[in-house]
């Protein structure tokens, strides 16, 4: 496979641009004409420093508002056209991408269209340069590619071929099968793009929402298909243009963009064989069965402060580790640690975010496996010195900086528990609360860092992503999205903060990007759970009274019904398949979310129109404990 990205994909100056692209482990690059144009070099400098950095031009964009023009614009186009041919020689690139025009003065008819690119494809053959049609979904006259392809079959010329950008054709919704037909030595490039499905203006989408393939909603791998289906083994392109990647870390979004084209290129290889330059030599998305553990790094009288809420919670002090100062605590499925080492991962991530969850345990199916495909996919292996009689766990370093740690059923890591853990019996166990496993686990970022974190799970697992949903904080919007498996044995949410006067951006800020904000524990009795809890020592996060005469009335609860949620301060919501339950910590730290909840049927949500009411309750509750800004 050959990758290439446009230099408008990402942020940075032409040279961390190329540094970035180079990186990432691209093949080539789209020169956009306005980076180079910024760029105080000659062309011949621009195109050494792109060979030098191992990669190819692969074209030269854009040249706009060519074809089908009345004179004396006609003229004048061509003659912008040789002085751009002048620019591709000395920039070393053979290609030259035309997009169709949009000029109002522009007459349209595909004959006389073609005519122009006969002449164009004369004048670039005797410079040995080519030139390529693309479709623009706004385009004038031409917006779809079956009428690209048909001026480019009428100009009839062998340096004239066409482009194919799955945004256009997708946005549009054009029928992807119709490139089927098109002969592939006639397709000159492929640029892929992919976006969130929004109704709105052809052009304002494209030049603010576009984003890498898997992380919006168009269905760029059908698209691919049917590229693969002609043949064509050139350039995949990545041409987004995305306004929180012009502002986000040049070298992260060029790995999501490599990242993305590699997920693609394995999942047309493993689903259309047949299709496939080449099979896929990476093992296929891990399943996950859930979270085996998470792990949080304390200094020891925070730890002892962790673990008496642990206690409340009923989670009984059941191991100690046979080398290090770990602590194990459980109940039901769940295995919490806690790490007070002075060095190792666990210590440098508390030195930098304080207490907090540093890493978590993943149950897949097979570890190593897991590892290889996350490695092939850009990730970064994590390893560090192991202790006498502690076991090499593969883990991957996280989005954040976060240690993911793989536990699979085969020795000896299906027995990680008992070969590094000595019991303990607790001297004062408290009562079990029946809390069964972890519902789910929220990580916090920066909302411009969203994507990057959803295609780094979905590319990897087998999981898929939920709708986004905006929760409103009094001190601003946090967007929410989940990341699930199909059976929903494991569920991450993604907590996007745009500020940091909200929960989420004020944890965010205090723990140095800590990401582990939130953990939800199951129970299948809440309200047992919470008598339980109470006989513990355990306080649950006051909600409001208004809260529940609001779902009193929304949802038509009986009144004996609402007496309990209110008694307990138990949070409720519905769906079509389910009822939802949740009971809140108040917040531990900067602002950690301990959760219970109880799904009856199969509600597939968060409690999403709870979390303003929560997020309310939660800053009073941290204000009358600081005098914190929130
Ligand atoms: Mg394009
Ligand atoms: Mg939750």
């Amino acid at each position: 496979m050959k990758t290439s990205i446009a230099t408008v994909s990402i942020s940075g100056d032409f040279v961390e641009k190329l540094s970035a692209i180079a990186a990432a482990g691209f093949n080539g690059i789209e020169i956009f004409e306005n980076d180079f144009l910024a760029f105080d070099g000659s062309p011949r400098d621009v195109g050494r420093m792109v060979r030098d950095s191992g990669l190819t031009i692969t074209l030269f964009q854009p040249f706009r508002d060519f074809e089908g023009l009345p004179e004396p614009q006609r003229s004048r186009a061509f003659d912008r056209a040789e002085r751009k041919f002048d620019v591709m020689q000395e920039l070393g690139t053979d290609l030259m991408l035309i997009c169709s025009n949009v000029s109002p003065v522009a007459l349209g008819g595909i004959d006389r269209a073609a005519n122009d690119f006969h002449e164009l494809g004369e004048r670039a053959a005797k410079r040995g340069l080519r030139v390529g049609y693309e479709a623009l979904a706004w385009g004038k006259h031409i917006h779809d590619h079956r009428d690209a392809w048909e001026i480019v079959r009428r100009a009839d010329h062998p340096n004239v071929g066409l482009i194919l950008d799955s945004f256009h054709t997708l946005a549009r919704r054009i029928n992807v099968e119709s490139i089927r037909a098109i002969p592939r030595d006639k397709i000159f490039i492929v640029q892929l793009a992919d976006a969130p499905l929004i109704d709105m203006d052809y052009l304002y989408w494209s030049r603010h929402f576009r984003c890498m393939p898997g992380q919006g909603d168009l269905p760029v791998k059908d698209f691919m298909s049917a590229v693969a289906a002609t043949g064509y083994d050139g350039f995949l392109s990545l041409e987004i243009f995305n306004d929180q990647f012009r502002g986000g870390s040049p070298k992260s979004i060029a790995l999501d963009g490599r990242r993305s084209l590699i997920y693609l290129a394995d999942q047309i290889a493993r689903e259309a064989p047949a299709l496939a330059s080449k099979p896929a030599d990476i093992p296929d998305r891990i399943g996950v069965s859930g979270i085996e553990f998470v792990e949080f790094a304390a200094n020891e009288a925070e730890a002892a402060e962790l673990a008496s809420l642990f206690h409340t919670l009923g989670f009984r002090r059941a191991g100690r580790h046979v080398s290090k100062d770990v602590t194990l605590f459980r109940q039901g499925d769940i295995n919490l640690v806690i790490n007070t080492e002075r060095e190792g991962f666990a210590h440098s991530s508390y030195l930098v975010h304080g207490t907090s969850a540093c890493a978590m345990g993943l149950k897949v199916e097979d570890a190593k496996a897991t590892v290889a495909r996350a490695k092939a996919l850009g990730a970064e292996p994590f390893e560090q010195a192991v202790g006498p009689g502690e076991l090499t766990i593969p883990a991957i370093r996280g989005v954040g900086g976060g240690v993911i740690y793989f536990i699979d059923q085969k020795p000896p890591l299906a027995r990680v528990w008992d070969l590094e853990f000595v019991p303990v019996e607790d001297a004062d166990p408290p009562f079990d609360a029946g809390l069964k496993r972890i519902d789910h686990l929220g990580q916090t970022m920066n909302y411009e860092e969203m994507l990057t974190w959803l295609l780094f799970y979905v590319s990897i697992f087998r999981t898929h992503k939920t709708p986004m949903v905006d929760v409103i904080d009094p001190g601003g919007v946090v967007r929410s999205q989940a990341i699930e498996t199909d059976d929903a044995a494991m569920r991450l949410t993604l907590n996007g903060a745009e500020n940091h006067r909200t929960l989420a951006g004020h944890f965010i800020a205090e723990s140095f990007g800590a990401s582990v904000q939130h953990l939800a524990f199951a129970t299948n009795d809440i309200f047992a759970t919470a008598s339980v809890l109470r006989a513990n020592g355990f306080r649950a996060l006051k909600m409001s009274q208004n809260y529940y005469d609001d779902i009193e009335a929304r949802f038509g609860l009986d009144g004996e019904l609402t007496g309990r949620l209110r008694a307990e301060n138990i949070l409720y919501d519905r769906d079509q398949q389910g009822e939802y339950f949740q009971q809140y910590c108040p917040t531990y730290g900067e602002g950690f979310i301990f959760e219970i909840v109880e799904r009856r049927g199969p509600y597939r949500g968060y409690g999403a129109p709870n979390a303003s009411f929560r997020i309310a309750a939660q800053k009073r509750e941290l204000r009358s404990a600081s005098e914190l800004e929130l």
